[in-house]
């Protein structure tokens, strides 16, 4: 099959909606994938444990770990693995010299801070971005647990645990789609990679077909987020993932499977 007819049958598949060239070209580089040395592919983290990639320690009394420069954020606290903190002053100081202004919301959060976030959600003192709250309009565990998924992790599921991962600017994908906006995210689109970062939430379709939805501002370190991942993939089971409201539909979801697993090819 020649390209031009792969790029027509891959835009026919929806595939086009995770973006892009490169995931094309990783289509047609799937050969090549499975060429990789066995040794990359197996390459274990020293500091991946269960209770790691659950989020169960204190960023906070963790060498790797360091505060983020109030410059780089829009608050006082948050914390990222130095590598990745120097990974995103790199891209921080390009995006800069092309007119784009880089903002962390959000970075490493712990199992705690994501029970906080999760409890807010389910027992409806948070209402969802949409209007819902889920306490009062919805009244079974696991269609709760599933509105709150379409955006939040459950506490031990999630990657912002990991120190490894980012979200921009705003949590509204619109802010993304027009302006400003627009621009930040196209210049991601195209030099995040060079930095080590991937967008693992991208648009469901052909290459992501479980999982949150779409969110344009977060983004993962693919040095330590790849095999943070496949450790997750190999150790991480869902009856692990308890200790908060409404965890008794974490097997039934199979949260495992369908959230932590389920981001773009590129990033895994
Ligand atoms: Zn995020």
């Amino acid at each position: 099959m020649n390209k031009i007819v792969l790029i027509f049958v891959l835009s026919i598949l929806g595939i086009s909606s995770c973006n892009n060239e490169k995931a094309l070209s990783q289509v047609m580089d799937s050969n090549k994938e499975i060429k990789k040395p066995e040794q990359e592919k197996t390459k274990e983290l020293s500091f991946a444990t269960v209770d790691y990639v659950m989020g169960k320690f204190q960023p906070k009394d963790d060498e790797a770990f360091v505060t983020i420069p109030i410059r780089y954020a829009d608050r006082e606290g948050m914390y990222l693995r130095k590598e990745v903190l120097d990974a995103f002053v790199k891209m921080y100081d390009a995006a800069k010299e092309d007119g784009v202004h880089l903002v962390i919301r959000s970075a490493t959060r712990n199992f705690e801070y994501q029970k906080g976030i999760w409890e807010r959600k389910w027992t409806g003192q948070t209402i969802l971005s949409d209007g819902t709250n889920v306490a009062k309009d919805i009244p079974l565990a696991k269609a709760k647990a599933l509105k709150i998924l379409e955006y939040s992790s459950m506490p031990g599921s999630s990657r912002h645990h990991w120190g490894t991962d980012i979200d921009f600017n705003s949590f509204e994908n619109s802010w993304f789609e027009t302006g400003e906006g627009l621009i930040l995210f196209n210049w991601l689109e195209k030099h995040a990679a060079d930095y080590g970062f991937c967008r693992p939430y991208c648009a469901k379709g052909d290459l992501r077909q479980s999982g949150y939805n779409e969110e344009k501002w977060h983004w993962s370190y693919m040095p330590l987020s790849k095999p943070l991942t496949r450790f997750a993939e190999r150790r991480l089971k869902n009856e692990m993932i308890k200790g908060f409201k409404g965890d008794e539909v974490t097997e039934e979801i199979d949260v495992v499977g369908n959230y932590v697993l389920g981001i773009h090819p590129e990033c895994k």
